[in-house]
């Protein structure tokens, strides 16, 4: 173990306390703005991390400044033995914060022992409320299973409970009001997201986004809305909802709600994020193109010291931003569900 007062800084003085750890690249939906139908040609299992080679780069990262652990995937609740991994990172020593992305099929029987094993936050995905437009978007006919994942998620305390909504025209855009209502009722956080040039399929335009802007003025429509303040290096700008339809009856009031607006408004300037995919490359941006292996390296014996030197080397070369709207920007080889979102 390295003890290493040195923190992780890039060349741009942004310190790197947040991982996010992609646990597979696989999926049990087929999330149309994420990839195609038939799914992806996925990692042979012989190359995902170990248990145990997560456990050793979990506790270097750990003893290199990293705070806070995200879970992702592809659908990490796909990875066998997951409460096993949480309690892993829990018993690190200091022990992280714990949380995870996931769309939710397969939570109702999960949510608790992944709290018990030390999960504190989740996010859950779910693009509509609506079970045709669910089998539209995501191919499969799994809502009932997100909903009760997400009743079994706020059971277990998990808190507070974020939903995720990706927003397409001509698919759900028009449900931004019933799904802000839907989770202020219930006391969650809906953050809208939006799409990214992540796809497989290379599918994402510029013109068929829908941007921050059209959300919120979609939303303040129906409900009274101001930013909140404390956004830190969080992805998602912050805002309270005030009032709205049936504001009395609403969980909390004012509501909460966020908006990651990654193309239109971009964070990278306070970006504390570092990736590591479900096959042990690092990557210093969802947007890279280069990533630094680190399973290899430590299935040929590599040391602490030699990784994280392999570390600090990739922090040091963070790009300053992830350049999306610049007229030189390429894709990464690597869609969204295979980094780790
Ligand atoms: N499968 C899990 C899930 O859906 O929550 C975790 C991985 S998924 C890649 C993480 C988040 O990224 C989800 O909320 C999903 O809606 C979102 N997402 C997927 N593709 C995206 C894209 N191209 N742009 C923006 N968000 C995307
Ligand atoms: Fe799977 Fe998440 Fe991608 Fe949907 S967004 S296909 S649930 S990885």
């Amino acid at each position: 173990m390295i003890a290493s007062p040195e923190p992780l800084i890039d060349a741009f003085g942004r310190i790197a306390t947040d991982l996010r750890i992609s646990l597979t690249d696989r999926c049990s939906l087929r999330c149309s703005y994420c990839m195609p139908a038939e799914g992806l040609d996925w990692l042979p299992r012989g190359n995902v991390l170990t248990d145990a080679e997560l456990a050793r780069l979990a506790s270097l990262f750990v003893s290199l400044g990293v705070r806070t652990v995200r879970l992702t995937g592809g659908e990490p609740l796909l990875r066998p033995g997951l409460p096993g991994v949480v309690g892993m990172l829990a018993a690190l020593d200091p022990a992280p914060q714990i949380s995870l992305t996931t769309n939710g099929v397969g939570l109702a029987r999960l949510a608790q022992p992944l709290a018990d094993a030390g999960l504190l936050r989740i996010n859950i995905s779910l693009d509509t409320l609506d079970r045709d437009r669910f089998i539209e978007i995501t191919r499969r006919d799994r809502i009932s299973d997100v909903f009760a994942g997400v009743q079994a998620a706020y059971d277990a305390g998990l808190s507070p409970l974020k939903i995720n909504t990706v927003l397409a025209r001509g698919t759900n855009l028009d449900e931004a009001p019933a799904l802000l209502l839907w989770a202020l009722e219930r006391g969650y956080e809906l953050r809208f997201i939006e799409h990214m040039p992540l796809d497989a399929q290379h599918a994402w335009s510029r013109a068929d986004m829908v941007t921050a802007e059209e959300i919120l003025a979609r939303l303040e429509g129906e409900f009274t809305i101001e930013t909140a303040e404390g956004r830190g290096a969080a992805p998602a700008e912050r805002f309270l909802v005030t009032d709205g339809p049936g504001a009395a009856a609403w969980a909390t009031r004012p509501g909460r709600m966020g908006i990651v607006a990654s193309v239109t408004r971009p964070f990278c300037r306070d970006c504390d994020r570092l990736r590591l995919t479900a096959d042990g490359a690092l990557r210093t941006c969802l947007f890279a193109h280069d990533e630094t292996d680190l399973l290899g390296p430590l299935r040929a014996g590599a040391d602490d010291a030699e990784l994280a030197e392999l570390i600090r080397a990739a922090v040091r070369g963070k790009q300053a931003g992830h350049g999306i709207n610049s007229a030189l920007f390429v894709q990464p080889a690597r869609p969204m569900s295979a980094i780790g979102g």
